[in-house]
């Protein structure tokens, strides 16, 4: 399953921006990390955590799982 929204990352306040807040790990502040897992930093661990469980993995390996008909006359 792949999810649409990646929010649920630990933030923190930056200091001295009053409605402004960051990744815990990379320190990317939220408005630019906009809910997508592209947005933390390669290194980030929360981004790490999800690539390593094939989140962000696109592969539709979608084979066609019906054998073939062809070799009836
Ligand atoms: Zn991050």
């Amino acid at each position: 399953m792949k999810k649409a929204y990646y929010i649920d990352y630990p933030q923190q306040h930056v200091e001295g921006q009053a409605h402004t807040y960051q990744c815990v790990y990379c320190k990317v502040v939220t408005t630019k990390i906009n809910g997508s897992l592209q947005g933390h930093l390669p290194s980030c661990a929360y981004r790490l955590k999800y690539e390593q469980a094939g989140y962000e993995k696109d592969d539709c390996s979608n084979s066609a799982g019906y054998p073939s008909a062809d070799d009836f006359d």
